[in-house]
C-alpha cells in the first residue's frame, strides 16, 4: 500500500516542488507515494474566496477561519480516514526521526499548512490536529515545513532508498550524530584521510566511527545523550 499525502494549502503550486525531483520524485512517479495538494480557497463561501479574518481581541495580522478550514479538512479527510491530521506549527512538538519513521509506517498524512498568524484554535481542537514543528524559528507559511516532513518520510518508504543500510546508520537513528565521512582524493590541501579508514580493518573502522559519533554528539548535541543513551 502506498503512502497517501493530502496537503491543504493556499499555495498548491508549491507541491510537489522539490519532492518532484530525485529520489522522492521517482518514488512519486512509481506510485510508492501519492500527493494531493488541495486549495483551501476552494472551500470559502463568499465571492472573494476569503479564508482569513482579523484576530479576536485585536492585534496585528490575520487568522485562518475555522469554518473554511473545517470544510477543506472534511473534504480531504472524511470520517474514517485512518491518516493522522497534522498542522505545521512552530508551537508544535518538534519533528523527530522517530515520528518520521512512525508516519512512514502508516497509511499517509493529511497536512494543513498555516499562513498569516496561524489558524483558529477551535479548528485545531474540533478536528484533532497534531501540531508539528520543524524547528525553533518562524517560517512565513507551513508549506516549506510540510515539504521537509514529507521528504523525511518518503525516503524511508520501502524501495525509495537504494541502499537500505545507509538509512539505519544515519544521524539520530541510534541516538547519535553520524561520524564524519571521507572519500578520494587520499590527500586534500595537505589533509590526509584518517589512517584507520584505509587500514582495511573493519572492526577498527567500526570502533573509530562509533567513537567519533559519540565525541561529536557530546560536543554538539549533549541533549541527545541525556535523553537517549547510545545503543
Ligand atoms: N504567529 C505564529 C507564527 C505564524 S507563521 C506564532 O508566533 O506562533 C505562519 C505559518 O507558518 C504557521 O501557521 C505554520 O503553519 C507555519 N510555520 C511557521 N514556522 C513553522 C515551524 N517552525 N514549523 C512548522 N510550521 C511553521
Amino acid at each position: 500500500m502506498s503512502f497517501a499525502a493530502s496537503v491543504l494549502t493556499l499555495y498548491p503550486e508549491m507541491f510537489p516542488g522539490a519532492l518532484g525531483l530525485s529520489l522522492a520524485g521517482r518514488a512519486l512517479e512509481a506510485g510508492t507515494w501519492s500527493l494531493q495538494a488541495i486549495q483551501i480557497r476552494d472551500f470559502a463561501s463568499d465571492k472573494h474566496r476569503t479564508v482569513d479574518d482579523t484576530p479576536a481581541g485585536g492585534g496585528a495580522g490575520m487568522v485562518m477561519r475555522a469554518d473554511v478550514l473545517a470544510k477543506a479538512i472534511d473534504h480531504a479527510s472524511p470520517p474514517g480516514d485512518p491518516r493522522p491530521r497534522l498542522l505545521m506549527s512552530p508551537r508544535g512538538k518538534p519533528l523527530t526521526q522517530a515520528r518520521v519513521r512512525a508516519l512512514a509506517d502508516g497509511p499517509g498524512a493529511v497536512i494543513l499548512c498555516g499562513r498569516f498568524e496561524g489558524v483558529d484554535q477551535r479548528l485545531i481542537e474540533a478536528r484533532g490536529l497534531e501540531e508539528v514543528s520543524v524547528g525553533d524559528f518562524i517560517l512565513s507559511g507551513g508549506e516549506p515545513a510540510a515539504l521537509v516532513l514529507l521528504d523525511a518520510v518518503v525516503r524511508l518508504l520501502p524501495g525509495v532508498m537504494g541502499n537500505a543500510v545507509s538509512g539505519e546508520e544515519e544521524s539520530f537513528e541510534n541516538g547519535l550524530l553520524e561520524h564524519p565521512h571521507y572519500t578520494r582524493p587520499q590527500e586534500f590541501e595537505g589533509r590526509p584521510i584518517p589512517d584507520v579508514l584505509i587500514s582495511g580493518n573493519h572492526k577498527k573502522i567500526a570502533e573509530w566511527r562509533r567513537a567519533e559519533a559519540i565525541k561529536l554528539t557530546r560536543e554538539r548535541r549533549p541533549d541527545l545523550l541525556a535523553s537517549d543513551p547510545p545503543r
